[in-house]
């Protein structure tokens, strides 16, 4: 039997302008959603684990559940190593006369 790993992040937005503010939301992902005094939608955008299965599944079905299609649960690789390469000097431009 296999193990299944789960390796990256994930966030979960809102699209503010189709978002009707219900707040149903908040019911489906607790964790990771709550309602301002307006009852919209106040999500964090710090990088959730997808090893959080929990937390991962709520933001799935948040994202079904959206009566409006406005959430969408974005996935994040690892970030790309930093390459160690330099980019080309532009050569000086040479103001000396040009000869005849
Ligand atoms: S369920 Fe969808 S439409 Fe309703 S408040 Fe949340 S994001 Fe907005």
């Amino acid at each position: 039997m296999g193990v299944i790993r789960r390796s990256g992040m994930f966030v979960l937005q809102v699209n503010p302008i189709l978002c009707d503010g219900f707040g149903h939301c908040a019911e489906l992902a607790p964790e990771l959603v709550h309602l301002d005094e307006w009852g919209y939608p106040i999500i964090s955008q710090e990088p959730v684990p997808m090893a959080d299965i929990g937390a991962y599944e709520s933001a799935r079905y948040a994202e079904r559940g959206c009566p409006r299609q406005a959430l969408h649960v974005t996935k994040m690789n690892s970030p790309a190593p930093v390459s160690n390469v330099t980019m080309n000097q532009p050569r000086p431009v040479s103001r000396g006369r040009r000869p005849l």
